[in-house]
């Protein structure tokens, strides 16, 4: 891992730039609130990965017409940890509360059927969940069937300018 200060408001906007074609053709809205001063300690590669799977995971898994959107706050403000809560949230087909403990394993896919269209491998948020803990973060979901899904991110916040 090379890790720089990386400026997270920039790495969602390319990534955003990249989804565009994906999203419109199902007509879904993509919007963020990132601040321009938040920036991680981290591999800016890396980090790119884990926000491009959440997202792309987003646009698969919600139906023409719905929303995606990534917030940001700062916890525990001004404290010895201070860490960014990402909220990765979609009003998409969301995952069943049976499903959602083992959402993270490898390979692990919510009905085969119902998702095959998508292609995938069930790999995606394995990965994102390792290069999570790489980055001495967290991750969590909640989610509602027929509502959406969030996926909840928390990774600790750097001052580049310090020091
Ligand atoms: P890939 O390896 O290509 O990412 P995948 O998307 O199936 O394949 P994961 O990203 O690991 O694999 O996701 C695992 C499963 O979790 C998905 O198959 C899907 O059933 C469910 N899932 C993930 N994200 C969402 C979401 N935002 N909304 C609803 N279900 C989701
Ligand atoms: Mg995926």
């Amino acid at each position: 891992l090379e890790y720089a200060p990386v400026q997270i408001k920039d790495l969602i906007d390319n990534i955003y730039e990249v989804l565009l074609p994906a999203a419109k053709k199902k007509s879904i809205v993509m919007t963020h609130d990132i601040p321009e001063h938040l920036f991680i300690e981290g591999d800016e590669d890396r980090l790119q990965q884990i926000f491009m799977n959440l997202l792309s995971n987003a646009i698969s898994y919600t139906q023409e017409g719905g929303r995606v959107r990534v917030d940001a706050e700062i916890i525990n403000e001004g404290g010895e940890e201070e860490q960014i809560r990402f909220t990765v949230s979609d009003t998409g087909i969301g995952i069943p509360k049976k499903d959602l403990p083992r959402i993270f394993e490898r390979f692990y896919r919510v009905d085969k059927a119902r998702s095959r269209s998508s292609g995938g491998t069930g790999l995606g948020l394995s990965i994102v969940k390792h290069l999570v803990e790489l980055h001495h973060g967290t991750i969590r979901v909640e989610s509602r069937v027929g509502e959406g899904s969030s996926f909840i991110l928390e990774l600790p916040l750097m001052h580049p300018f310090e020091n």
